[in-house]
C-alpha cells in the first residue's frame, strides 16, 4: 500500500517521534508499516523515508539506494558523493553514537519538501545504533552518501527538516538546478 507523504507545513513533521518497543516491532502493525514504507519510498522514488513523513510520530526509518537509481547518475557524481548501492535497511530508535569530524556539502532533496533541493553540510561518516526489523540491536558504520541519508532521516525523527539546515541562498527548485 502506498502511503501519502506529508509535506512541509504539516504539524506531524514537527512532533517529537516516540521510540518503539522491541515487542511492538515484532507485531503485525509495525511489520506491515515497514512494508508499506518500503513501497512508498520506492514509488516516490526516494532513498529514505521516516515515519513522520507518512504522518506517524514514531522512530522508524527505511533507507534503500537501488543499483537501478545509480545507473541514471553520472559516475563522477557518484564518486564525488561516495554514493553506492545500499540494501533495504530498517532502523528503529536510531541514535548516532559517533560522528566523523570530516564534513561534506551537497545538494539534497526531501520527499516532504517536493520540488526543492538545498545545499546541506553534514558529517561524512558516523556510527548509528538501532533496532532492525526483528527488534535486534545493530550497529551501522555509515560513510559517504549513506551517512548523509541516515543523518537526513534521523533529522525527521528529531523534528528537523533539511530546509532548516539549508543555506537559504542555495535553496533552488529542481528546475533551477537543471538550468
Ligand atoms: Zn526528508
Amino acid at each position: 500500500m502506498r502511503l501519502k507523504i506529508v509535506q512541509a507545513g504539516d504539524p506531524v513533521l514537527r512532533r517529537e517521534a516516540r521510540p518503539l518497543t522491541v515487542e511492538e516491532i515484532a507485531l503485525d502493525p509495525i511489520q506491515q508499516l515497514i512494508e508499506h514504507m518500503r513501497e512508498t519510498m520506492r514509488d516516490a522514488p526516494g532513498v529514505g523515508l521516516a515515519a513522520p513523513q507518512i504522518g506517524l510520530p514514531i522512530q522508524l526509518v527505511v533507507i534503500e539506494d537501488r543499483a537501478e537509481y545509480l545507473k541514471a547518475v553520472d559516475p563522477a557524481v557518484l564518486a564525488e558523493r561516495e554514493r553506492g548501492p545500499v540494501d533495504f535497511l530498517v532502523l528503529a530508535n536510531p541514535r548516532i553514537v559517533n560522528r566523523s569530524a570530516r564534513t561534506a556539502e551537497f545538494f539534497e532533496g526531501c520527499l516532504s519538501v517536493a520540488g526543492f533541493s538545498a545545499l546541506v553540510q553534514r558529517s561524512s561518516g558516523g556510527t548509528v545504533e538501532y533496532l532492525d526489523a526483528a527488534g535486534k540491536t545493530r550497529v551501522l558504520e555509515a560513510a559517504g552518501w549513506l551517512a548523509r541519508s541516515v543523518q537526513h532521516e534521523l533529522d525527521h525523527l528529531d523534528v528537523r527538516l533539511s530546509i532548516d539546515r539549508r543555506d537559504t541562498l542555495t535553496c533552488a527548485t529542481i528546475d533551477d538546478l537543471g538550468r
